[in-house]
């Protein structure tokens, strides 16, 4: 229902907000959460943060922080503590050192990403997103007067960016590509190979920056330690921004503490833009970050594991019921599972299923709240968060399973 509250003829907005669109998973984890105030019965599988409670030592970090009277101001770009943090991961990490100005903070990496567009686009200015993308890239560069250049990965390739896709995307105004692995829809990863070979093409490039969206990298299935773009290819150091921050490995999404590492020239420009926006990120996050970067580890170990034994039994949940089908994702939290086989059928209601938002929609009659792939930049596909018990994930299944058979 419309809230006449809403309607104010006089009052202009901004191009720049009607331009853009409000995240639609952050819309859907809404309504889910609507309808089951609402007493509707739903399993919600739109949650983009992990289950977990932080863990105990990073909130005593906090309450002792505040306790010790860190309760003001800090540096724009964050405590020498934290900084220091970050560069000792980043140097575990990748291998690399970063000067401690070289590193930024910010209330969550999605703030980070925003200023970085801010920082560094207009005109439209170029920044190229691979497809299926996390939903705020595309709304973040309009925002920010620049334009996206999506492209598309289809699953085939694993939904990852191949070196000719990119070579054929860059042109001169291209400023930026976004790589995000493990990526949010689909938990792809790029392995040092592939990185490699988008480097290649990115060193022939010397205009183009990588912004990589690292926000996932404790989140991984693979052997050994995920690769980092810096990592395979140090020649690209100073033209690398990465991001990343404590929301998903250490379960801190409510604390707002995301950092970035790169080019100084960037990281000042974000420093003067926060000055003017926020100061600085709360202190108590800060010092609760600092301790989550630095203290034991164990919790995301363990939380790794129960990640990875959810998509197991996601995926083959999903794979046994006819129509749909599902990869298992090398990382992340979430399922991008194909729904081709339910496209062109017709519900019990007499509803045809003409797309994979009709699709969702149908999901949500039958208890269970996912995304349309349609939201990332790719059809037919719904992403599921695996975030979340494994026996709502096979309560989930079960009724994505009745559902799917009771289309004809
Ligand atoms: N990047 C990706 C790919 C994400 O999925 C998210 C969270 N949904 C973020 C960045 C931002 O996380 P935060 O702002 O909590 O650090």
């Amino acid at each position: 229902m419309k809230d006449a509250r809403w309607e104010m003829p006089d009052f202009k907005l901004a191009k720049r907000v009607t331009r853009i669109k409000p995240s639609p998973s952050t819309a859907a984890a809404a309504r889910a959460k609507e309808l089951k105030a609402a007493g509707r019965d739903i399993v919600d599988m739109t949650v983009g943060e992990p289950d977990f409670d932080t863990p105990d030592i990073i909130k005593q970090a906090a309450v002792a922080a505040m306790q010790a009277g860190q309760t003001k101001y800090t540096a724009v770009n964050g405590t020498l503590e934290l900084r220091q943090a970050i560069a000792a991961r980043m140097k575990r990490h990748t291998g690399q050192d970063y000067a401690l100005d070289q590193i930024t903070v910010g209330g969550g990496g999605k703030q980070i990403i925003f200023l970085a567009f801010m920082a560094s686009i207009d005109d439209d200015d170029e920044v190229i997103i691979p497809a299926p993308y996390w939903v705020s890239y595309p709304d973040m560069v309009i925002a920010n007067e620049g334009k996206p250049v999506i492209v598309t990965c289809p699953e085939d390739n694993g939904f990852k960016l191949t070196p000719e896709a990119l070579e054929a995307a860059i042109t001169p105004k291209t400023r930026w590509l976004v790589l995000n692995s493990p990526s949010n829809p689909t938990g792809a990863v790029y392995n040092e190979a592939e990185l490699k070979a988008l480097g290649a093409v990115l060193e022939r490039h010397p205009h183009v920056f990588v912004l990589t969206d690292e926000i996932y990298d404790e989140i991984w299935f693979g052997e050994g330690k995920l690769v980092s773009l810096v990592e395979a290819v140090p020649a690209l150091k100073e033209r690398i921004f990465a991001v990343n921050g404590v929301s998903k490995s250490y379960a801190m999404t409510g604390w707002r503490l995301g950092y970035a590492v790169g080019p100084l020239v960037l990281v000042n420009a974000i420093n003067k833009l926060q000055s003017q926006i926020s100061s600085c990120p709360s202190s108590i996050s800060q010092a609760a970050a600092a301790a989550a970067l630095s203290g034991d580890q164990s919790f995301v170990a363990e939380s790794g594991k129960a990640y990875r034994r959810r998509r197991d039994v996601a995926v083959e949940l999903l794979n046994g019921i006819p129509g749909l089908s599902c990869k298992a994702p090398d990382g992340a939290f979430y399922l991008f599972a194909n729904c081709s086989g339910a496209i062109g059928k017709t519900a019990p209601s007499g509803q045809k299923i003409e797309n994979d938002l009709d699709f969702v929609l149908y999901l949500l009659d039958n208890g269970v709240a996912a995304i349309h792939g349609a939201a990332y930049g790719l059809s037919p596909y719904f992403r599921l968060s695996t975030a979340t018990s494994e026996d709502l994930i096979r309560e989930a299944c079960r009724r994505i399973e009745a559902a799917c058979a009771a289309l004809s």
